[in-house]
């Protein structure tokens, strides 16, 4: 392709709301456009990336077995309330774009896809002779998210490579899901990418286990603790570890003691010249589940640990029975607009204690009367601790569980922290990195068929719900988490393999015919071989080519200047910006051998 002929706008200042590098990158290079908030055009360069990306995403997921088609991005409402997902995915922070059709039926643009694969599993297939089967697609996905950025990163409009499997039984699953593992550790190696794979919370997709991959950057939204022994990793959401040990609490006896202005930890343990290892501390959320109820909880934990609100949506949602839900809509700290929703008096805020009277809430339509109350194991086995007084300004010391206060469910809520002692061995110490999530594989089990009916006849002829797996790459996003890896002050720099192009040849001088006959040739030359090349035949300094060449990121630069005059062009390499000097016909096999050994 001629820069002349093409649609070559490159801006000097990356736009004011672009934060992170990559995202100024592609602005300023001319691979994307922000049409709307979250919503980009893919130019010419991009879209060419995002090719070679599909390419690598498909050729590793064919070479498992599995098989591309496309489904619908409209969808009906009918099939997302038989998974008993419509609610949570339209309500409160539900993040799917619903509309009415003109018959006045509700549809969305689906965020994902298992409620439209299981529907037709559920039509075709009828036996276990036709499992397992693995059916995946590239698509546009839509995702009204609650706080579109970063460009790709993040949008409301991206690409997705899906996939859902269906099985016999959890053993066929578990062989596809390991496929998978490997199928996905190929894609991002191929794609040139370092990335680690992590345990991962399975959220609002559902089912058991799940592994995320995450490509390392310091911009990545998810935080990953790991092990230097390379034996345990996991997304914080998800993560366990062995908190400190407490320090033995000082109080001997149980009193209620003046602590003025004290309505944080810090300056609790501070007044009571206590660690805030033997404090329990008492959190209030409030959750609303699908069926409109609210439900205020209180958290106790102990003093020095924070509560995973991941792990405690997790909790909340196992008890949406007890409360005649399905699921949870939204978990929040309430604050004091929403507190005097339900609050029949002013809450002792900074004092709670696990005992909070159930009075405190208002009889109202809605709300349910009494709290739901948890502690996290940090806290059940702390004797003589410190807690509030349900009062301001007063706390009690040498409290027990089963004296002063009941003690209440046991749940593991707590927040793992880079520091803590592993699980699996305490000798080893929790490291924090951030990560960009790029790929998540799922076990989804017999959530989906189970709900909507999908079944098939076993061998020995009873019938039974479809074992399912859901895989899913960020494939947009994966693109430009490559810049957000691979970047320097001049700009973009691609790994090869999806590189818009391989080749850039810069003519520095457009009026000395030598110049320009020689980028011609070599121009159909390094096409011809399969190198895919640009031609910088614009009418433009040679500076502004050469800043232009490296802010796009073009892995190799063929510049035909001065020392033609021996014959040769001089070719420099993006990422280390060596430069060499090349003979004009050895250009063509050159290359080639770089191109095909970056590769791979
Ligand atoms: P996140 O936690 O980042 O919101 P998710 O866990 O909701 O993502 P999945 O449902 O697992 O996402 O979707 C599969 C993949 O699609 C993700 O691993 C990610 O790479 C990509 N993805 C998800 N949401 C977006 C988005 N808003 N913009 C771009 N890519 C996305
Ligand atoms: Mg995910």
């Amino acid at each position: 392709m001629r820069l002349s002929q093409m649609l070559f706008v490159t801006l000097r200042e990356a736009p004011a709301d672009a934060e992170i590098p990559s995202h100024q990158l592609l602005l300023r290079a001319g691979y994307i456009r922000r049409i709307a908030r979250g919503v980009y055009a893919y130019l010419p360069l991009m879209w060419r990336v995002l090719q070679k990306v599909s390419r690598i995403v498909r050729e590793e997921m064919d070479a498992t077995g599995a098989q591309e088609c496309l489904l619908p991005q409209l969808q009906p409402a009918e099939l997302w309330r038989e998974s008993g997902r419509w609610d949570t995915y339209t309500q409160a922070e539900g993040i799917m774009f619903s509309l009415r059709d003109r018959w006045d039926r509700e549809m969305s643009l689906g965020p994902t896809h298992e409620e439209v694969i299981t529907a037709i599993a559920r039509e075709l297939i009828r036996s276990y002779r036709q499992l397992p089967l693995h059916l995946y697609q590239l698509q546009t996905k839509f995702r009204d998210e609650i706080r579109p950025r970063f460009g790709l990163m993040r949008g409301r409009e991206f690409i997705m490579k899906d996939g859902y499997s269906f099985h016999a039984d959890e053993a066929s699953l578990k062989q596809t899901y390991a496929d998978m593992d490997r199928a996905y550790r190929n894609m991002f190696r191929r794609c040139g990418l370092q990335f680690r794979a992590v345990e991962a919370d399975s959220g609002a997709i559902g089912g058991s286990g799940s592994q995320e991959f995450m490509v390392l950057a310091d911009a990545g939204e998810d935080e990953v603790l790991y092990t230097e022994d390379g034996k345990y990793s996991a997304n914080v959401e998800k993560a366990v570890s062995l908190p400190p040990d407490p320090i033995p609490s000082p109080f001997t006896t149980y009193e209620k003691v003046p602590t003025p202005n004290t309505e944080t930890i810090a300056k609790m343990c501070a007044a009571l010249k206590c660690d805030p290892t033997q404090v329990v501390k008492d959190v209030l959320y409030q959750v609303v589940y699908d069926n409109g109820l609210t439900v205020l909880v209180i958290v106790s934990i102990r003093g020095d640990q924070d509560i995973n609100e991941v792990k405690l949506q997790n909790e909340l949602a196992k008890r949406a029975e007890t409360y005649a839900a399905k699921t949870v809509l939204a978990l929040s700290v309430p604050d004091a607009n929403t507190q005097a929703k339900w609050a029949a008096q002013p809450l002792p805020l900074g004092y709670i204690a696990p005992d909070l009277p159930d009075s405190y809430i208002a009889k109202r339509q809605g709300v349910h009367p009494t709290f739901l109350r948890l502690v996290d194991q940090t806290a059940v086995d702390l004797k003589n601790f410190a807690t509030g007084a349900n009062e301001v300004d007063f706390h009690v010391v040498g409290a027990n569980w089963g004296e002063q206060f009941p003690l209440p469910d046991v749940v593991d809520v707590r927040k793992a922290c880079v520091g803590d002692r592993a699980v699996h061995d305490p000798s080893q110490i929790l490291q924090s990195a951030r990560g960009i999530e790029v790929g998540h594989i799922f076990q989804l089990g017999t959530k989906y068929s189970q709900a909507m009916g999908a079944t098939f006849t076993d061998e020995d002829g009873t019938e039974r719900p479809l074992v399912m797996g859901c895989y899913g790459v960020g494939v947009s996003r994966l693109a430009q988490a490559a810049v957000e890896q691979s970047f320097d002050e001049d700009g973009i720099i691609w790994p090869v393999a999806i590189a818009p192009y391989h080749a850039i040849i810069v003519i520095p001088n457009t009026g000395d015919a030598q110049q320009v006959a020689v980028a011609e040739t070599l121009y159909a030359e390094l096409n011809q071989a399969g190198i895919e090349t640009l031609l910088d035949d614009r009418d433009e300094r040679a500076g502004v080519k050469f800043k232009d060449a490296d802010l796009i990121g073009i892995p190799y630069r063929i510049v035909t200047g001065r020392s033609l005059k021996q014959g040769k062009v001089e070719v420099v390499t993006r990422a280390t910006k060596a430069s060499q000097e090349v003979p004009v016909s050895e250009v063509a096999s050159t290359l080639k051998q770089w191109v095909t050994e970056a590769i791979g």
